[in-house]
């Protein structure tokens, strides 16, 4: 069974220097063209959806999503990202996410342990891991196209980031250190020195939010510097929807829905066979990682 949680599958990410693309697909037209990348690289994906869009979906979604993942010969992991309860996390679990974050960072910080902690005593017993965030990454889920500024008073403190570690033993961390959510407003600047001092605290995957804007060369270094999860939603979105737009005119406007779906589906796989060479995102084999 290729359904694994988040734990499992940034396993190596540490120790052989690659991050792990995890990407928005909500819908069955990039669910299927992210996962088949995948499968064709034989590469490890994990595939979320956000918390605020679980509830209007059909649940049946769900179902194919994990008997599809289930029947991949590659590690998938099902994550529920930025659930702003306990209650969106327990939806999650109940439709058979692998792994789900929970978002408490606007929260003050003894509340996002309280919560975060609450969520890790109902999902660890289930084999469900758990991301929470520490800091606050900037800017909206989704898609946000007016861009979004960083803010630097809500950058992640390291020590901060060790002690949420040690009380609420989350799974993965994501952290705030130069990422905005949706578009980039200025030119990104990470604070790589930041992620450093974090890293040498943290034993955990940490993760980036807020990737989408960003060069080839910033991911790159974030992953020198040890990130192990990036989130990779609005340049998808963005990216998508400009080469359907692009076929459209070529063809004179006179473009079907079907063949639409086509052009999306290629320029969504070669966004991922992307993400994946500049990601340096390696292979997994099941059987290592399956019972850990
Ligand atoms: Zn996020």
């Amino acid at each position: 069974m290729a359904l694994v949680n988040l734990k499992q599958i940034l396993l190596e990410t540490r120790t052989k220097k690659y991050a792990v693309p995890s990407v928005g697909a909500d819908n069955h037209v990039l669910f299927e063209a992210v996962l088949r990348q995948a499968e064709e690289e034989n590469k490890p994906v994990i595939l979320m959806i956000p918390g605020f869009l679980v509830k209007d979906m059909d649940p049946r979604f769900f179902e194919y999503a994990r008997l599809r993942i289930i029947q991949s010969p590659v590690p998938v992991c099902l994550h529920l990202d930025h659930a702003a309860s306990y209650e969106e996390c327990m939806n999650g679990i109940k439709y058979g996410f692998s792994s789900v974050m929970i978002d408490g960072s606007s929260l003050p910080f003894k509340e996002n342990v309280a919560l975060t902690k609450r969520v890790v005593e109902a999902a660890r017993p289930c084999g469900i891991s758990v991301e929470a965030e520490i800091g606050h990454v900037a800017g909206g889920e989704g898609n946000d196209n007016d861009g979004n500024e960083v803010d630097v008073n809500a950058f992640t403190d390291p020590a901060e980031a060790k002690e949420f570690v040690e009380l609420t033993h989350v799974d993965a961390l994501a952290i705030a250190f130069g990422t905005v959510h949706g578009v980039y407003k200025g030119v990104p600047e990470l604070k790589l020195e930041l992620l450093d001092k974090i890293r040498a605290l943290v034993d955990i995957p940490i993760v980036m939010h807020g990737g989408s804007g960003l060069s080839d060369e910033d991911f790159q270094n974030a992953v020198a510097h040890g990130i192990s999860k990036i989130n990779f939603c609005t340049g998808l979105f963005l990216s998508t929807t400009e080469a359907a737009r692009a076929a459209i005119e070529e063809h004179n406007n006179k473009m079907q829905l079907p063949a639409v779906l086509g052009v999306i589906n290629q320029a969504a796989r070669k966004e991922i066979a992307h993400l994946f060479e500049v990601y340096n995102t390696q292979p997994v084999a099941l059987a290592d990682i399956a019972h850990k």
